[in-house]
């Protein structure tokens, strides 16, 4: 396991297909998924040079915290139960996996406590498939409606997740759908928003989310082989 050769080959991925689109590789943020690895493998993608970390579950993010502190810039990317969210609040510097109001206000309950603002993205189920969490493409203007009126809250974008088995022509319709859906919320002019993140791709398909807009990919596999 090479970190620091993984870590340039995903940029040069990265670079190769923004390119590909006509798109300036450095609208393209790596976000490195260290949730199979220990803090100190952790640290050496710190090293690599990927300052962005991220968690899917707070008992890992929070054992990773502990020895890693604020040197990463931390994001949480999994399902988030309302009653963690005192736990990772104004220590991530972004929660990827907002799926409802309920979720929404206890974070904004718990930013308002610690006078901050926390940055969030609304995890959207595009593809409609059953085993994914996130709120559905119908719900997206009420929820983001909602979401929008609450105190500490700053909804920076939207995140979604492919299927595993998709085909790439399915793939790309889904990601394409979610930057879409991003075009369509914006022109709302919510308030407490500011939506130009598009969280899409992981190490199977991340090449296909860059083409179709991609802002932030979440990477895990691909740097630890
Ligand atoms: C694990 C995970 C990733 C990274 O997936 P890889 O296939 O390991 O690159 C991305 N997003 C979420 C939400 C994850 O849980």
């Amino acid at each position: 396991m090479n970190i620091a050769e993984s870590v340039n080959t995903i940029y040069k991925q990265i670079e190769t297909a923004a390119l590909d689109a006509g798109r300036n590789p450095e609208e393209v943020k790596l976000v490195a998924v260290t949730k199979t690895v220990d803090a100190e493998t952790a640290r050496l993608v710190l090293e690599a040079g990927c300052p962005v970390l991220a968690e899917n579950r707070v008992q890992s993010f929070l054992e990773k915290y502990e020895v890693l502190g604020d040197a990463p810039e931390w994001h949480i990317i999994g399902h988030l139960q309302t009653n963690k969210v005192k736990y990772v609040v104004g220590k991530v510097s972004l929660i990827h996996s907002v799926d409802s109001l309920h979720l929404a206000e206890a974070i904004s309950k718990r930013a308002e406590a610690l006078g901050i603002t926390q940055d969030i993205l609304l995890q959207f189920n595009i593809s409609g498939e059953e085993s994914k969490s996130g709120a559905s493409e119908e719900e997206a203007e009420a929820l983001l409606a909602s979401v929008s009126t609450l105190p500490g809250i700053r909804v920076c974008g939207l995140m979604t997740m492919a299927p595993l088995d998709a085909t790439e022509t399915e793939t790309r319709a889904i990601f394409s759908g979610l930057r879409e859906l991003l075009y369509k919320l914006r022109q709302k002019h919510y308030p407490n928003t500011d939506l130009k993140e598009l969280s899409m791709g992981m190490s199977n398909d991340f090449e296909a989310a860059v083409k179709e807009g991609a802002t932030l990919i979440r990477i895990g596999r691909s740097l630890f082989r």
